[in-house]
């Protein structure tokens, strides 16, 4: 029974590479976490990790394949980075409903979750929205992503008037998704500050 319990709770193989993993190792194995390569900052956007090689694979395997142990050991990143950060909420950008019904879950609002449980701030759900669905961004350069972008979120009214919001990204290249979801926030639902953060960070267009 306790044997079958704490089976549920530490898995037994790296998210990384689902090789066995010992008890009482850390959950990502001493060659995946070698392999990640850790990305403090890309452009003004806080980021965790770089978007490649070993990062991109435990991404995909949490964003396609809804591995909770890869979310686990992405997320242990993602705390330390905002660690000594200041913000009083997460807000997650939105994907359109549309985008979230194809991939049958919203990446970004998980991470968002969590990262606000793990550090004892609320999620600021439901204050930040898609106006229009964007087409995607792969193989634009930064003007474009900037004109694809622009108008395309909406905020409920002076819903954060004064507050410091740290907003959350899973993925970003340009950080011109993170900057038009942040004018957004200041400007319609009033926040003092926005802290941009993604997961990951990519400087491949
Ligand atoms: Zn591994």
């Amino acid at each position: 029974m306790r044997a079958a319990l704490l089976e549920l709770i530490v898995p037994s193989v790296c998210p990384g590479c689902d090789e066995p993993r010992a008890e009482g190792r850390p959950l990502l194995c001493a060659a995946c976490a070698a392999a990640l390569v850790l990305l403090p900052g890309l452009r003004a956007v806080h980021t965790a990790i770089a978007y490649e090689g070993k990062g991109a694979e435990l991404l995909r395997r949490f964003k396609f394949e809804h591995r909770r142990d890869a979310l686990r050991v992405l997320l242990d990143f993602l705390v330390e980075r905002v660690r000594g950060q200041q913000f009083e909420g997460v807000v997650p950008v939105p994907r359109h409903p549309g985008r979230v019904r194809e991939l049958g879950v919203d990446p970004t609002f998980e991470l968002g979750r969590d990262l606000a449980r793990r550090t004892g701030q609320p999620l600021w759900d439901g204050v930040l929205g898609r106006s229009r669905p964007t087409p995607t961004q792969t193989g634009l350069g930064p003007a474009d992503r900037r004109r694809n972008v622009r108008g395309s979120f909406r905020a409920r009214r002076a819903a954060l008037r004064g507050r410091s919001v740290l907003l959350l990204d899973d993925v970003t290249t340009t950080g011109a998704t993170l900057d038009e979801a942040a004018v957004t926030l200041r400007e319609e639902a009033g926040a003092r500050r926005v802290l941009r953060v993604a997961l990951a960070g990519t400087i491949a267009l």
